[in-house]
């Protein structure tokens, strides 16, 4: 027996909505609102980073079909539609979800932050770091193939392949 909760939620047929061969969406059973959906890989994956590329495409085409009929369904007014990814995001599950969650006008949900102020300094080292780790540097992505990207330790993907526990 499984002791994933989503594991478990998926064996559940009565809550589930939608599901193929990569994917589950069931009703969750912690609700933030009605009809709160999780768009679950059914393979258990802890986080997002390990969600294979053509799965990640699906579960977001699962979950923007699936807010656009509770759209209708239930008259909403919107929809968040979000990823808990790692426990300090909150994710307290180790298996990766797509959370759909009904929202109407006023319903007091708070998923909101306040903008935060940092020393200009601070800022400009992250944005550097960023633009020269991600910004497509148009030689090397155009003439490096994917077993040479596998085989690159300073290739950004391969950092974070390594940082997963
Ligand atoms: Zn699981």
């Amino acid at each position: 027996m499984t002791e994933c909760e989503h594991c478990k939620l998926m064996e559940d047929k009565s809550m589930v909505i939608f599901e193929d061969e990569d994917l589950v969406a069931v009703l969750s059973n912690k609700p933030a609102a009605k009809g709160h959906v999780l768009v679950l890989p059914r393979q258990h994956l802890a986080i997002f980073e390990q969600v294979p590329d053509n799965i990640v495409q699906k579960m977001a085409v699962v979950a923007n079909r699936i807010s656009t009929s509770l759209f209708e369904l239930l008259r909403l007014n919107g929809t968040n539609i979000l990823i808990e990814n790692g426990t300090a995001a909150g994710q307290s599950i180790p298996h990766c979800a797509v959370q759909i969650i009904p929202r109407t006008e006023n319903d007091g949900m708070k998923l909101s932050w306040n903008p935060k102020k940092f020393a200009e300094s601070q800022m400009a080292e992250a944005e550097a770091l960023l633009i020269r780790e991600l910004k497509p540097k148009e030689q090397k992505v155009e003439t490096q193939k994917k077993s040479e990207v596998l085989a690159d330790p300073e290739n950004y993907l391969n950092k974070q392949l390594r940082r997963i526990p």
